[in-house]
């Protein structure tokens, strides 16, 4: 057992599955770049309280999960929280640096790691990747719809098949209180059946109840007062709407009165992506929703907002339980060889010239013997073999096409074009 291991909760991103994380990555950015959201960073650790306001102080992600981070300089202490979601940090850049005097609404996407110090589980990372993509200042319904497809598209586009979305609306200040109240009154009368913790939800986040994963309360959540009923009429009409766009996108959202996010700052649409029969034994793909109050919340002048978070690590694990592992990142194009082993010199002014031209080429490096060499190009999966030997006198090398198993000499000045030719063909032809 080696002594130092990754932390409990982390894990490493070897290439291979490190080249799966670059795929969607990539294919998140290709989106992000067509639907017209320009990328972001923000620290990885902010103030504790940027989460705790607009995360939610009485969430389990900020309560029991949240990454603090004491540094102690001096005599002071500093008190940080790292990032357990991109949208709070991202609200904050954009009061801090007065994004509100842009053209609205500000188009966002960010892909990175999350921390949050939960129990590790399968699918349950400290760290943790997502996609973020936020609309700010825009107050729908349509860019909600915008954002549900381009959530689907994006699954739709890593190859994974059967993710539904599941849709809802939690309301607004006007009609959640009278909602909320509904409900208390409604756990409160079988208050018998809730544990302690449910309990010291029931008086401080009573909607959170509606998430409760407790087997013994899913009788009682299913014939709980649903939200959806008691939506005042532009709460009510939002969602509609909202619908009424999918529907012209061809998109059939499920109806999920009992989904409210685990994020205080949601207001009317929340949606999360699963697979399909996934609901219940399977956590989301990801999840997402409107957040109107939430600008203010930092700090700004009102504004509204919605957004979304798709879990990378899920992705990949779903790919691969669908078949679809990751791929060993690809072989470069050429290995120098040479057959005085000694030259590493000669080798590595060739590889560098060639890198300088933009071929993707490594160089033999061992003082080895010719076919060793020629077998480690073979492994890398290389296309080619650059032979060096005497009649580099000459200004020539042999190139050896390892795919083909053919060999020829080639001139050394036009190296770079002859093996991006070669490449090129052998791709294409
Ligand atoms: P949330 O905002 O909590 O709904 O998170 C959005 C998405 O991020 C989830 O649907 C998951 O795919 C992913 N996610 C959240 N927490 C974790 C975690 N601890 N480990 C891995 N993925 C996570």
């Amino acid at each position: 057992m080696p002594r130092f291991r990754a932390p409990r909760g982390t894990r490493d991103l070897l290439p291979t599955e490190r080249a799966a994380f670059a795929r969607l990555e990539t294919i998140a950015r290709d989106l992000a770049a067509r639907y017209g959201y320009a990328e972001i960073d923000t620290p990885l650790f902010e103030e504790s309280e940027v989460f705790e306001r607009g995360v939610g102080a009485l969430t389990d992600v900020v309560e029991k999960e949240l990454f603090r981070v004491t540094a102690t300089r001096g005599e002071e202490d500093e008190r940080w929280a790292l990032r357990p979601e991109a949208t709070a940090g991202i609200v904050r850049a954009y009061v801090q640096h007065g994004l509100q005097a842009l053209p609205q609404p500000v188009r966002v996407s960010l892909c990175g790691p999350m921390f949050r110090y939960d129990r590790p589980q399968a699918g349950r990372y400290r760290e943790f990747w997502q996609w973020d993509v936020e609309a700010i200042g825009d107050p729908g319904p349509a860019v909600d719809a915008e954002l549900i497809e381009l959530g689907l598209r994006f699954y739709a586009s890593s190859g994974l098949t059967g993710v539904a979305v599941h849709l809802n609306s939690i309301g607004d200040g006007e009609c959640r209180p009278a909602y909320l109240e509904r409900l208390q009154a409604y756990f409160g009368a079988h208050a018998e059946a809730l544990a302690p913790a449910e309990k010291a939800r029931l008086s401080v986040n009573p909607l959170r109840l509606l998430d409760s994963k407790d087997p013994d309360l899913a009788g009682l959540i299913a014939a709980a007062p649903r939200l959806v009923d008691h939506l005042c009429g532009p709460c009510a009409d939002h969602l509609a709407a909202v619908q009424a766009h999918l529907a012209a996108l061809g998109i059939e959202p499920h109806l999920e009165p009992t989904l409210v996010r685990g994020l205080d700052y949601y207001t009317r649409t929340a949606f999360e992506f699963y697979r399909e029969g996934a609901m219940g034994q399977q956590q989301a793909l990801g999840g997402g929703g409107r957040y109107d109050g939430l600008v203010e919340l930092l700090g700004g002048k009102p504004t509204p907002g919605i957004g979304f978070a798709l879990g990378l690590d899920r992705v990949v694990l779903a790919l691969a339980e669908q078949g679809q592992a990751g791929s060993p990142p690809v072989g470069p194009t050429a290995v120098v060889v040479g057959a005085d082993a000694a030259d590493t010199m000669t080798r590595l002014q060739l590889a560098t010239d060639l890198r300088a031209a933009g071929l993707a080429v490594r160089a033999d490096l061992a003082a080895r013997k010719l076919g060793r060499q020629l077998e480690g190009a073979a492994r890398d999966g290389a296309h080619f073999a650059v032979i060096v030997g005497d009649e580099l006198a000459h200004g020539q090398v042999q190139v050896r096409d390892l795919q083909a198993g053919t060999q020829r000499s080639a001139n050394v000045a036009d190296l770079a074009r002859d093996l991006s030719r070669g490449q090129a063909g052998h791709r294409h032809g």
